[in-house]
């Protein structure tokens, strides 16, 4: 059976869907505000949640974000008010599956869960990625070259490899590294990117990271 997490702040809402997916088999949790529905979607426990955007607390965008800053993997459709698909499409860069635009009819609604569903069940989480020779074992942690050596990386770094190897053959500038790694708190003079960066050359091997003069450092494409 099929668990299902709706985080809808509107009772009525809520109460349409939780009705309409019990219907058909499925159970469910509400949870009426971010904080809650990040909380209950981290348990691990649902294979689905139905997101609505303009939650209390944190925001739908935020919970999605945060969820896929987690690495939890549980697909996500998410509710949206129709005069604003425009952030939300914008928003979806955060992670979500689909989204669905209010109001809807719940066999809409019904017909994106089992497709993601079954999707989900298709496609198994990735652990491994990869650009050509090189690859990073994202639950080891560890890396192997195309020399065929498994190196061992530390937090900072792994963070770093795996921010390349998501965006292959794409420059990424100085202040998008320090920010996705480091946070936004640091200072954007500091020059600990480049150290970062001459310590995964030195163990990855120089040509896996070029530097793009005056705008940043590029893992080349496979
Ligand atoms: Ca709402």
């Amino acid at each position: 059976m099929n668990r299902i997490l709706v985080a809808e702040d509107e009772e009525r809402i809520a109460a349409f869907v939780e009705k309409g997916l019990r219907a058909n088999g499925f159970t469910t949790a509400v949870a009426a505000d971010g904080d809650t529905a990040y909380d209950y979607a981290m348990t691990g426990g649902f294979d689905l949640v139905v997101l609505d955007i303009g939650l209390p607390g944190q925001d739908g965008f935020t919970v999605l974000r945060r969820l896929r800053e987690a690495r939890a993997s549980v697909p996500v459709i998410v509710l949206t008010a129709r005069d604003s698909v425009r952030d939300t499409v914008a928003g979806l860069e955060g992670g979500a599956d689909d989204y669905m635009t209010k109001p809807f009819r719940f066999e809409e609604l019904l017909a994106r869960v089992r497709l993601r569903l079954r999707t989900a069940a298709r496609a198994p989480e990735v652990t491994v990625l990869r650009s050509g020779e090189l690859s990073l074992d994202l639950r080891t942690r560890r890396a192997r070259s195309d020399d065929g050596r498994t190196v061992d990386l530390t937090a900072r770094e792994f963070v770093l490899l795996e921010l390349f190897l998501r965006h292959p053959g794409q420059v990424l500038a100085r202040e998008q590294i320090l920010s996705h790694v480091w946070g936004y708190d640091f200072d954007p003079g500091s020059n600990i990117v480049d150290v970062y960066v001459r310590a995964l050359r030195k163990k990855l091997g120089a040509h896996w990271v070029e530097t793009v003069r005056g705008m940043g450092y590029r893992l080349p494409s496979a």
